[in-house]
């Protein structure tokens, strides 16, 4: 046994490192998820089911080429607590870890294989400072990472934070999603086919917006991807 990994394991029994999910122990080589709990994570494989209920949400609404989510998010589930830690626990390593897991599974379709550029929903910048990193480019930067694709973090803009979204009704949050987001240089995006990369799906307005923000790029092409959909 070398020195280093002496003093890891040394570290792991002092400091044990424990499944987000179950609670159990992890192994040398594993973070925040055990590997039993990644192959157990509700996949909804949607990357491979065109018409799937992730893209019908956009039906009607915004022009999306293919749409998919990792997992679902269940009411009840444990893997909740993984969209949790990285959101509102400053566990933005785990973002990268769980989009690494999802690349993977992108790869095993042409639709997503051909995607250019990786582009994060991005925060308000005052949302930002609060939080100091925005989870979805974690997402983000796990898929790039797998897939070899370029990501782009600049290019789209938050211009308006969130109104509280929760006291609105669902007339008003649809008028409200044109002007959110804005993009500073389109011919960036031009000829291009973009992955939007969000946490969580719920009405799937926020990335509406993004879309709205990019209706005037030319000849482009709109994927989306969220870690879990609701
Ligand atoms: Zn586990």
């Amino acid at each position: 046994m070398n020195i280093k990994r002496f003093f890891t394991e040394f570290l792991y029994l002092i400091f044990p490192n424990c499944c987000f999910v179950c609670g159990e122990g992890l192994l040398l080589g594993e973070q925040y998820v055990c590997t039993q709990c990644i192959s157990n994570i509700p996949r909804t494989g949607f990357h491979l089911q065109k018409d799937n209920p992730a893209e019908k949400r956009f039906w009607g609404k915004a022009d999306v080429f293919r749409a998919t989510a990792f997992f679902r998010y269940e009411k009840g589930s444990a893997f909740r607590t993984l969209v949790y830690n990285l959101k509102y626990k400053g566990h933005k390593e785990l973002g990268e870890i769980l989009g690494r897991f999802a690349a993977s599974d992108l790869l095993q379709s042409n639709d997503f294989a051909s995607v250019n550029c990786i582009v994060p929903v991005p925060l308000h910048p005052n949302k930002l400072r609060q939080r100091g990193y925005n989870q979805s480019e974690f997402i983000a930067r796990g898929l790039a990472a797998v897939m070899c694709k370029d990501i782009d973090i600049q290019n789209l803009a938050r211009l308006i934070e969130n109104p509280t979204q929760t006291k609105k009704s669902v007339y008003e949050r649809f008028q409200n999603t044109e002007g959110i987001f804005g993009v500073k240089n389109p011919q960036l995006f031009e000829n291009k086919h973009i992955m939007l990369v969000d946490d969580v799906m719920t009405t799937g307005s926020t990335i509406e917006g993004c879309i709205l923000a990019m209706k005037n790029v030319k000849n482009i092409k709109i994927s989306v991807f969220t870690l879990a959909i609701a």
